[in-house]
């Protein structure tokens, strides 16, 4: 008998309690079908809403469950109108990365259908990348500072350490590893300082894997070949804000902030999420698009990392891709029709054949 995975389930607010329903529904489909995986599922309550009820969108008591699990998953958090008193938006989630130390975001990026692109020619599977975002320092690092803005100047701070840097592209070269063998560096280091340093580290890192291509990007060229050329990038790693950035982009070549999911890794808690935000625009209609949530529970599976575990991975993969080719199978911001409840069955079905 398989111990069972601890899971703490944080639904958040907008839509993120309507595509996390719908990743709880396969993953307890596949506890069915699949011997020796099985969840303990503890949810709990984070983000704007917990907010309104107790004045902390993450109390100590979350942040402790979180920290004690095997996973996170974490649905999404935050509204628009509901802000600190000093005008910034809660982002419990980002409060929850960098207390746990999860450095190293993953931001898979894969092509299902050709009718989800906005390019002319590619076919699916052919943009299939991953963007390994560093998420505890770089530009977002000065974020809870004060200033004055009465004094008619203010700045942000981009921090890059050795050590951080160094995590985060051991992680990259690894993760090339098990794929297509090329590392994409982007950067900035035509002019700023910490990317000249950012970039000195990745070369130090890179003479470790000769086994690996390497290529440096400046950032603003990175943005270009993504859309003209998404094809020849396997892994690329970066800086915190520029993978925030280019994420969205890149989620954009493969049909929305729907089709993106994320894990944010350290070296002991893993969160798993969608790359999209609350979406208070579509909140409550019952028509968000799950694919992005229920790929996270995926990248869930494959991190926990046993046998059953990675099966299950394997069988969302297939389950989506299949579910997929039926062009019918779309939610409205893939141009489709079908509910979130009617797509999850579509994912459903699928799973269950992909066994
Ligand atoms: P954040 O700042 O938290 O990233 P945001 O408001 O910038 O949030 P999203 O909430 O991700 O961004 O929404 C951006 C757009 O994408 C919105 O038009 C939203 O409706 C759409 N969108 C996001 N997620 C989904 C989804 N799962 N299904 C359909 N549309 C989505």
């Amino acid at each position: 008998m398989q111990a069972r995975f601890r899971t703490a389930v944080l639904p958040g607010d907008g839509i993120g309690v309507e595509v996390m329903s719908a990743a709880l529904r396969v993953l307890r489909r596949l506890e069915q079908d699949i011997a020796g995986l099985a969840f303990i599922f503890e949810e709990h309550s984070a983000g704007a809403n917990e907010f309104l009820r107790s004045g902390d969108p993450l109390p100590e008591s979350v942040f402790e469950a979180c920290r004690s699990v095997d996973a996170v998953l974490l649905g999404a958090m935050g509204l628009p109108d509901v802000r600190w008193p000093d005008g910034r938006e809660l982002t419990p989630q980002i409060d929850l990365r960098e207390r746990l130390d999860l450095y190293c975001g993953l931001r898979p990026i894969r092509l299902y259908s050709p009718a989800h692109s906005p390019l002319k020619q590619p076919a699916a599977g052919e943009i299939d990348l991953v963007i390994v975002r560093e998420s505890t320092e770089g530009l977002f690092s000065g974020r809870l500072l004060t200033s004055n803005p009465d004094s008619g100047t203010v700045e942000d701070r981009l921090r890059i350490t050795r050590r951080g840097s160094e995590r985060l592209f051991r992680r990259a070269f690894e993760l090339a590893r098990t794929r297509r063998r090329k590392v994409t560096l982007v950067d900035k280091a035509n002019v700023l300082p910490s990317m000249v340093f950012f970039r000195t580290v990745f070369d130090d890192v890179a003479r470790d894997y000769p086994d690996v291509a390497t290529e440096r990007t400046y950032v603003d060229a990175a943005a270009l070949f993504l859309v003209q050329r998404p094809q020849t990038f396997d892994v690329i790693v970066t800086e915190n804000m520029f993978g925030d950035i280019l994420s969205d982009l890149a989620a954009g070549l493969v049909g929305g902030m729907g089709m993106a999911p994320s894990a944010d890794l350290g070296d002991e808690c893993g969160v798993f999420q969608p790359a999209h935000g609350t979406a208070p625009d579509i909140a409550g209609q019952g028509i968000a698009n799950p694919v992005g949530m229920i790929l996270s529970a995926a990248l869930m599976l494959d991190w926990l990392g046993t046998p059953p575990a990675v099966e299950g991975g394997r069988r969302i993969r297939r389950g989506v891709e299949a579910a997929l080719a039926d062009p019918t199978t779309a939610t409205r911001d893939l141009g489709g029709t079908l509910s979130t409840s009617e797509m999850t069955e579509r994912i459903l079905t699928a799973v269950g054949l992909a066994g």
